[in-house]
């Protein structure tokens, strides 16, 4: 281990900066975080300095550094670029054992500064002992988009009931298993949107019977349309925790490989014509593994409230007293519309957006023509291969010009994906001679003709 990690109580503490600049400041602020009574030497100093002198929040002293100036202090950073200086502050400062950091120079460091992840008090300090900060922030930023904001409220709420947890709870075992239910379970969830006191009493309601198998929770969750980069946060924490998943056709292969490793997984897609579990079976699915006091995860494809019968699944859960949350994800009018640029709305020719069912229920399309058919739109359809002819057709028929742009989309975002681009007229046999294979997603407006401007996803089958 090339450094001992350690968290330093600075409250009170007195904490020198020699350096005026930028890169004092970006020192002062954690140390001023931290607590610390921070005085600031330098024969320069940046204006956003001397104003949080002028409130009082710093000392500044306008002059050289000498090494009198550390009489009585914690800790000093030279952030200086004058090399001399640092060498200086750092030689001082070893002589008298107090800690040193030179910023950019570990070889003049007693201590190096980590990047931090801040959710006091849960904190998380990544080094790489200074041989690559690049890599420490980019590590950082991939952690924070794990950790919800309120992380530290979760600690808290710990702290407040280890007590009676403890008194509760003799081996430690028992505790150990109470408290990952606790951080893992819907507890932690109500304190991740803030509901404090709903927290409190369920976990007060929990200490007093450890033992009762609480219920569990459905995270609906919309897993975009393909490209596993596209999920939210929030999608892939409870991705991560759940015990059970329950997924569809349209989630990808990339996706559910984020899915945590041990979870059950169940599919439960329907082919089109033929349905292999029924919806009141995944509806009942759902209910039974929450009661059994399951993390229940129903993974779909996009969003789970665009053409994802989402709404009826949670409606059977809100009937049974079970406890959910929904998470949007990005449904395949956006991405398809993003990977394939098409903006789906452009002041200069589309007002508006309208997503349509496209599929066909007996043969036949039922849909407002007249309506679709008016300027200064974009429709997009999902589930309109088999119709597509019909669409345009229909589209033609109402008034809409035969030369109006329209595209198809095969497996939109993802590595496989195909554009089909062209107009009413001719778009149905470019499909056909391509032989597109869904899903795929039609837009039919403007729009699509900026495509040929805008395409910057590098299709490898595509065009
Ligand atoms: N809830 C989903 C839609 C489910 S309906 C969402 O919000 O995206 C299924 C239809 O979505 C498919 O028939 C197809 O039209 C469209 N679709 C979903 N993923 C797609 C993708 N990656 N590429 C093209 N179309 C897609």
């Amino acid at each position: 281990m090339d450094y001992l990690p350690l968290f330093h109580n600075l409250k009170g503490r007195k904490c020198l900066v020699v350096g005026g600049g930028e890169i004092a400041l970006r020192k002062v602020r954690p140390l001023l975080e931290a607590g610390a009574v921070v005085r600031v030497v330098a024969p320069q100093i940046r204006q956003s300095l001397k104003e949080m002198a002028d409130v009082g929040t710093i000392q500044i002293t306008v002059k050289t550094f000498h090494p009198d100036d550390m009489a009585g202090v914690a800790l000093v950073i030279a952030a200086t670029s004058d090399q001399q200086v640092n060498e200086q502050v750092s030689r001082f400062a070893r002589e008298r054992n107090i800690m040193v950091n030179v910023v950019d120079n570990p070889a003049l460091c007693s201590v190096i500064f980590p990047a931090i992840i801040d959710r006091s008090p849960v904190q998380i300090a990544i080094s790489t002992g200074g041989s690559a900060p690049v890599l420490a922030r980019l590590l950082r930023g991939k952690l924070e988009s794990l950790l919800p904001d309120a992380y530290g409220k979760l600690a808290q709420l710990a702290d407040k009931f280890r007590p009676a947890v403890k008194a509760k709870l003799e081996s430690e075992n028992s505790r150990r298993g109470f408290w990952e239910k606790v951080f893992e379970g819907p507890i932690a969830e109500l304190v991740f949107r803030g509901r404090m006191q709903e927290a409190e009493q369920a976990l007060a309601d929990a200490i007093d019977n450890p033992d009762v198998q609480a219920c569990g929770e459905v995270y609906l969750v919309g897993g975009g349309p393909g490209d596993p980069d596209l999920l939210t946060f929030r999608a892939l924490r409870l991705m991560q925790q759940a015990d059970i998943v329950l997924y569809d056709r349209l989630v990808s292969k990339e996706v559910l490989n984020l899915v945590r490793r041990d979870a059950e997984r169940i599919y439960v897609g329907k082919t089109a014509g033929d349905h292999p579990v029924t919806q009141e079976n995944i509806n009942r699915k759902l209910v039974e593994f929450a009661l059994q006091g399951h993390r229940v995860l129903r993974l779909k494809g996009g969003d789970p409230f665009i053409f994802g019968r989402g709404g009826e699944e949670i409606e059977h859960l809100a009937e049974h007293g079970i406890p959910f949350q929904v998470v949007p994800g990005i449904t395949a009018a956006s991405g398809c519309a993003s990977y394939a640029g098409i903006p789906l709305t452009h002041r200069d020719h589309a007002q508006s957006v309208r997503f349509i069912a496209g599929h066909r229920r007996d043969d036949d399309l039922n849909l407002p023509w007249e309506e679709l058919a008016a300027p200064g739109q974009t429709l997009v359809f999902y589930m309109g291969l088999n119709g597509l002819e019909t669409i345009c057709h229909q589209l033609m028929t109402h008034g809409m010009d035969a030369a109006t742009p329209a595209a198809l989309i095969e497996k939109g975002t993802t590595a496989r994906q195909r554009t089909f681009v062209g107009n009413l007229a001719d778009l149905p046999e470019k499909v056909r001679l391509g032989e597109a294979r869904a899903p795929t997603l039609i837009i039919v407006g403007h729009v699509v003709g900026l495509h040929h401007k805008l395409k910057w996803f590098g299709e490898q089958h595509g065009e």
